[in-house]
């Protein structure tokens, strides 16, 4: 009797990348890697769980994400209440408090990976997705927040992307809020009838956040609201010029939104987005912003801050776009034998390959020539190593170039072993 055991899947929301996609992640990673590394940020990696209390203090009680997007838990062992990271900014800063990282210098730090939110999944919204996020602790100036715009828009141009446009705000400092908020507060209330049922509950604890809306109903009401913008003093009006002229010098286009204010609560000065219209309603590729109090709400002494987060699969799906699918080969170099005494001399033969940089599949197990033929085909492989009875008699292997162009007429050579590296590494490498 056979028992037939019923099919696990995964969770919704959450993607298999399998071996063909994850071709194009991996590229991607690596040129961001070095994109990252040109202009002198470092590596972080901090855990998937942190305390709940973190990312409830560090991005706010009455936001998106901490009232219904967290997957949260009690720890069944000793009652410690977790959250899986919903965003990267938290962790890194904890993490840079923990370990005193500002004590001497500033830090540009960087992660990769995957966050988690409990949202509705559709297209460029998922319940594990991957960000990139960028961090610079412990630097003032609008030369830093214009640097990091700058780096995104040579990211776009790396990736051949022209059409990621950049959306700049500034919500000043806390007191100009402050005074913002008793207006916009007013504001709220004369247009209480059309506000939606999370924007009562959320008008006088976080009233900006109101303005975040995309309920259609309320977007007159958001419109002609009082901008916070209008209440910025001089030395918050200054910083953002500081930011706009130097991406003047650069040849940045922006346009100012002054309904752009994050979904975050702790930003403060320069925010931004980069938007795009061809990934339908989720269209924001990027977001970032400074967030100058954070270092000291998490404990840590009081330090500047300024950072950004990238959506991977978003950015994938724009640069997948434009471009053909990576062709990923399995490997570079099939093997294929006869025997086994060929199939042991094929796995000593490409240990060598391998020392001379050649990706090396041996095919695995004994089959007939013919499907070992078909599996090299498949794999994607330039060239088929063939070693039989006869290619150990001579010590040559029998080469066979799979991937030749109509000008390179020879089909198949003998080579002998000892050359063997040499001359498939010459031909393709
Ligand atoms: P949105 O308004 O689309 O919900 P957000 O303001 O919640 O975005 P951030 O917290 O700023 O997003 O996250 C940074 C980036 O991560 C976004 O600009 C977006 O590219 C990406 N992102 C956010 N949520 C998701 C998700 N559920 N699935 C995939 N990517 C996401
Ligand atoms: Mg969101």
């Amino acid at each position: 009797m056979t028992q037939q055991f019923q099919k696990l899947r995964a969770l919704t929301g959450m993607k298999d990348l399998l071996p063909g996609e994850s071709a194009q992640w991996e590229h991607l990673e690596e040129l961001v890697r070095e994109w990252l590394a040109s202009y002198g940020y470092r590596n972080m990696r901090t855990p998937v769980l942190e305390f709940t209390q973190l990312f409830a203090r560090g991005i706010g009680e009455v936001t998106d994400i901490v009232e219904k997007e967290m997957y949260s838990f009690t720890d069944s062992l000793n009652g410690d209440k977790l959250t899986m990271r919903p965003e990267f900014t938290a962790g890194m800063v904890r993490a840079s408090i923990e370990h005193n990282l500002l004590y001497d210098r500033p830090q540009r730090v960087y992660a990769m990976g995957p966050v988690f939110r409990h949202e509705r999944p559709q297209r460029g919204r998922y319940r594990q997705f991957h960000q990139i996020d960028v961090e610079a602790l412990g630097l003032p100036g609008p030369d830093v927040d214009a640097e990091l715009i700058l780096m995104l828009a040579r990211l776009w141009r790396l990736l051949g992307l022209n059409d990621i446009r950049l959306e700049l705000n500034s919500l000043g400092q806390a007191s100009e809020r402050a005074a913002h908020r008793a207006a916009l507060i007013a504001h709220l209330e004369a247009h209480k009838d059309v506000l939606d049922e999370e924007a009562q509950r959320r008008m006088y604890v976080n009233p900006l956040r109101v303005l975040d809306t995309k309920n259609p109903a309320m977007q007159d009401m958001a419109n002609t609201a009082p901008r916070l913008f209008d209440f910025l003093q001089e030395e918050s009006k200054a910083h953002f010029r500081g930011v706009c002229e130097r991406l003047d010098d650069a040849g940045i286009a922006y346009t100012l939104n002054p309904r752009l204010v994050r979904g975050l609560d702790y930003y403060n000065l320069t925010v931004f987005e980069w938007v795009t219209d061809r990934l339908g309603a989720q269209g924001t590729v990027c977001g970032g912003g400074r967030y100058d109090g954070l270092i000291e709400l998490l404990g840590g002494k009081s330090a500047p801050a300024v950072g950004f987060a990238i959506g991977m699969e978003r950015l994938l799906d724009l640069w997948q776009q434009d471009q053909e699918p990576l062709a990923a080969p399995e490997c570079q170099v099939y093997m294929v034998h006869q025997g086994e005494s060929a199939q042991r001399t094929c796995a000593l033969l490409a240990e060598q390959l391998r020392d001379a940089g050649l990706h090396v599949i041996v095919h695995a197990g004994s089959s007939g020539f013919k499907s070992q033929f078909k599996r090299a085909d498949a794999s994607g492989a330039a060239v088929a190593v063939i070693v039989g009875d006869n290619e150990i008699q001579s010590q040559a292997a029998s080469v066979k170039w799979l991937r030749l162009s109509d000008e390179q007429t020879e089909q198949q050579e003998s080579v002998e072993f000892e050359q063997l590296a040499a001359v498939i590494a010459a031909r393709i490498l």
